[in-house]
């Protein structure tokens, strides 16, 4: 596990912080997306919020997270897949939230339908959540 994070580091070049090696780590072993208070919660170390803010944005600048909005408003954070190459990123995969345990995952495979709007709206990104019960709640 500690070596697909310094991987992913040398990869993007991005210096090596403590801050960023756990949020990584974070990320890799949940499959889930995180938000703020679960990144927080699940650090070892106690970085200030604004660490971990900056964390979060340097990964999404870089392409290693994507931004997942959650219902109530939030924000959430999942890592980029396969499809997402270094200078190309396809995020028109559904998000599912489920009701029973909360846990938001990224449906790779389902991709978002092509949505027409009318003229002089121009698309920037499209988001699409879909809550219910996941499979595992759904035994
Ligand atoms: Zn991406
Ligand atoms: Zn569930
Ligand atoms: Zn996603």
């Amino acid at each position: 596990m500690k070596d697909a994070i310094k991987q992913t580091l040398n990869e993007f070049h991005l210096r090596h912080t403590s801050c960023r090696e756990e949020v990584l780590d974070s990320f890799f072993s949940a499959n889930y997306a995180l938000g703020h208070h679960d990144i927080e919660e699940g650090l070892k170390d106690n970085f200030d919020r604004v660490t971990i803010y900056r964390t979060l944005k340097t990964f999404v600048d870089k392409g290693i997270l994507h931004k997942v909005l959650d219902d109530e408003g939030g924000l959430k954070y999942a890592l980029c897949r396969e499809a997402c190459a270094h200078n190309h990123h396809r995020h028109d995969h559904v998000h599912f939230k489920c009701e029973q345990c909360g846990q938001t995952t990224c449906l790779e495979t389902t991709h978002i339908p092509a949505v027409e709007l009318p003229f002089g709206y121009s698309r920037r990104e499209t988001n699409l959540l879909i809550q219910g019960v996941c499979p595992l709640c759904n035994k």
